[in-house]
């Protein structure tokens, strides 16, 4: 990589636009003083991104913009191109050739371009710092400077010499990776505290909803043992209801059937009493027979009065008849009235259907008192004594008495079959009616055991209705609906079942009531907090991961480091040497790198919150921090570099910055003026030793030094105009010796 061309314009005292190509070796610009050749490695050094104004030689950043002059008026505008061969790649783009420009308005306004395209000042610095081009540095040496590196503290010296090893890209990435580090190891302990005062909540909540599921468990256990135990008791009851409702239902049918059957015998009964005129009717056949008695007692009477009348006075054929006196026959009506009154007696329990013994026993007394009678009339009743047999004389009275007596006889014997007949229908009617009765009985009976049995039935269907009701209601409460009882198919529990049933839904109400109450939220609140710590777990994880992956590059950035370090160190010191004794004809140099000095306070095994700190204070111990110079002229006896004359400094410098060339050479160097304060002979070593390492770097020195100019390829000069604006001259070397106005 090396330079190809410069175009500045409006920068400085160029306020026309002037271009310098450069070739390889050396490029000399040489003028008068106050020309503006120091004006054209201010413009390098700031196209390549210095910040520093005082570097810029300027106090405010419109300093570095055509300011105008008498004769020309100032511009608003600077622009500096620097053009680059990028064949070797050193630049990580895929170009072979690079522009980079920088524009400043005067309002303030500035822009960076890598090959017309806007970019940032930090990527400009990673991609010039990875082609090994550090502006702060060596490569650009200003005027004056050249002992600056002598003149800075170890620390400055330390940041100058990564620049010069290389290593500033590693620095770099070395220092991007720490601040990631320290904003990693800020996240992750703000992680940490946040999961820590969160483990708490998280712990609460965690109780919680496992107090929730346990309830939620214990609610669904308990509902399946309520809707067991209610579903088969819902079963059962409706089931005793049904059986109950039918067997009333049973009884209520048998009890009609029953009932009418009852009415159809009471009609019966009715209809068989209420048909009862055979009494009446043997009554009065009675009466009629009494009557034919009677009436043929009156006839024979008549007929012994007539006969006794015609035959002797005072009796008949057959017996006497004694007349009663008054109290006999007083006795005979009262004894009558006796035999009349059992025989209302008998027809009266014949009536009343009275068993067949009572009605024994009155017929026994009736024939008892008739006997009494017969008995009490006896002695009355003398046979008559019989006389001589007495041709009767047919008397027609006597014949019509006895045709009477006949007939009436004949009419009372009709009169006794017929009550005969009617005793013996009145006998199956009465048989009739006692089976009737006992049919009667029985149905009645019957009838009220089914009332009974009805009644009982009734009873039963009302508790259980009313269990059913109490089951319905309790369902409801303990369910919350009945929805869930109907269309079961659940079987029927024994009471063993029923109870261990019962006392399970006990023993998990209990459950219930000793986990309490408890916000359903819980459980989204448990989620998102669990998300959360779930999330900060992750991060925690990934931070610890993305922590030890950046201690892991810091430590390969600073393994390389170090070792570039310590590789170009030796490098460095032994070039350093070289040209010392060159440019001295002897002595002694020496760089030499320092560790830092860790106070007791900064003790890092006082650790801190952060990982990522502690881990730096663990690395910093060894780590160096200072470059330190030792440089003695041959036949001195120097302490400190500080005591080398102004021509000893330059002499050091230069034969540092020509040991650092030749250890790590930059793309180009630009040196201004370094050799002001050599004597002819350095100059002119310098020149020689300028001229060795222009194969291995390319050169713009500015100098006014003759010997220097006459190793230089390429020539530009410059000069002030009247008009106060630099004017570019170039002369190449060798071919002609014709200064060409590059404007
Ligand atoms: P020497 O050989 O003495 O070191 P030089 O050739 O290096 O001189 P420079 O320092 O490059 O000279 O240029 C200085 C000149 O540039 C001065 O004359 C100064 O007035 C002019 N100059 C600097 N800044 C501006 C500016 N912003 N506008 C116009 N001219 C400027």
């Amino acid at each position: 990589m090396h330079l190809k061309k410069l175009t500045v314009n409006g920068f400085k005292s160029f306020a026309h636009k002037a271009t310098l190509e450069f070739s390889s070796g050396i490029t000399a610009i040489v003028g008068p003083n106050g020309s503006g050749k120091s004006n054209i490695a201010d413009a390098i050094r700031w196209v390549m991104g210095e910040q520093s104004i005082k570097t810029l030689r300027g106090k405010k950043s419109e300093d570095i913009i055509f300011s105008g002059s008498d004769k020309k008026a100032r511009l608003g505008l600077a622009e500096v191109s620097l053009e680059l061969d990028n064949a070797d790649k050193k630049i990580p783009l895929d170009y072979s050739e690079i522009t980079i420009t920088r524009r400043l308005y005067r309002n303030g306004d500035s822009d960076y371009l890598i090959n017309n395209h806007k970019s940032k000042l930090a990527d400009l610095n990673l991609l010039l710092t990875q082609a090994n081009f550090g502006h702060h540095t060596y490569a650009i040496v200003g005027q004056g400077m050249i002992d600056n590196f002598l003149l800075a503290t170890p620390e400055e010296r330390k940041n100058f010499f990564e620049e010069a090893t290389g290593v500033k890209q590693y620095q770099i990435k070395k220092n991007q990776t720490i601040s990631k580090l320290e904003q990693v190891g800020q996240n992750l302990a703000t992680a940490k505290i946040r999961i820590q005062e969160m483990e708490p909540q998280l712990q609460l909540l965690t109780r919680q909803v496992k107090k929730l599921n346990k309830r939620k468990e214990t609610e669904v256990e308990l509902n399946e043992v309520r809707l067991n135990y209610y579903g088969s008791s819902w079963q059962e009851i409706n089931k005793n209801y049904q059986d109950e409702l039918k067997k009333t239902e049973f009884i209520e049918t048998d009890k009609k059937l029953a009932e009418e059957k009852w009415k159809n015998l009471e009609k019966e009964l009715n209809q068989i009493v209420k048909n009862d005129g055979l009494n009446q009717t043997i009554e009065k056949l009675r009466g009629e027979q009494q009557a034919a008695a009677e009436q043929k007692m009156r006839l024979k009477e008549k007929l012994f009065l007539l006969k006794n009348s015609s035959s002797s006075p005072g009796g008949g054929p057959f017996i006497n008849f004694q007349p009663l006196s008054e109290d006999q026959m007083n006795q005979l009506n009262a004894q009558l009235s006796v035999l009349e009154h059992l025989q209302e007696s008998a027809l009266f329990a014949l009536d009343q259907k009275n068993n067949v013994e009572t009605i024994k026993t009155i017929i026994n007394n009736l024939g008892q008192k008739i006997e009494k009678i017969i008995a009490f009339l006896k002695p009355y009743l003398k046979p008559k004594k019989e006389t001589a047999p007495k041709i009767e004389q047919t008397n027609p009275e006597t014949q019509s008495l006895e045709q009477k007596i006949a007939q009436t006889d004949e009419l009372s014997d009709c009169l006794q079959i017929e009550i005969k007949n009617l005793l013996k229908e009145d006998e199956v009617k009465r048989s009739k009616l006692w089976d009737t009765q006992q049919k009667y009985q029985l149905a009645q009976q019957e009838l009220r055991s089914l009332d009974n049995q009805l009644s009982e039935a009734r009873i039963i269907l009302a508790r259980t209705e009313t269990k059913k009701f109490d089951l319905k209601q309790e369902s409801v409460r303990e369910l919350g609906s009945l929805d869930l009882l109907e269309n079961n198919n659940l079987p029927a529990l024994s009471t063993e079942e029923k109870n261990a049933l019962q006392n399970k839904i006990n023993k998990l109400k209990g459950q219930l009531e000793i986990i309490g109450g408890l916000d359903p939220g819980i459980d989204v609140e448990y989620k998102n907090t669990q998300k959360k710590y779930d999330f900060l777990t992750a991060q925690i994880s990934d931070l610890n991961q993305t922590l030890e992956s950046l201690k892991k590059t810091i430590n390969d950035l600073d393994q390389i480091i170090k070792s570039q370090m310590t590789h170009s160190l030796e490098s460095i010191n032994a070039y350093f040497q070289k040209y010392f004794g060159l440019l001295f004809n002897g002595g002694k140099a020496v760089l030499s790198l320092l560790k830092k000095e860790v106070p007791e306070e900064d003790d890092p095994s006082q650790s801190s919150n952060y990982p990522a700190i502690n881990f730096f204070q663990e690395k910093s111990k060894n780590d160096y921090d200072r470059l330190e110079i030792y440089a003695t002229p041959p036949g001195k006896k120097l302490k400190s570099i500080n005591v080398l004359s102004g021509g000893e400094r330059a002499l050091t410098s230069i034969a540092l910055i020509c040991a650092i060339i030749s250890s790590n050479p930059a793309p180009f160097i630009v040196l201004d003026e370094v050799d002001a304060a050599l004597d002819e002979s350095n100059s002119v070593r310098f020149a020689q030793i300028l001229n060795d390492l222009s194969h291995k770097t390319q050169f713009i020195v500015i100098t006014h030094n003759r010997a220097t100019m006459e190793k230089a390829k390429l020539l530009y000069g410059v000069a002030m105009s009247d008009d106060g604006v630099s004017k570019l001259l170039s002369i190449r070397l060798g071919d002609s010796s014709t200064f060409i106005n590059t404007r």
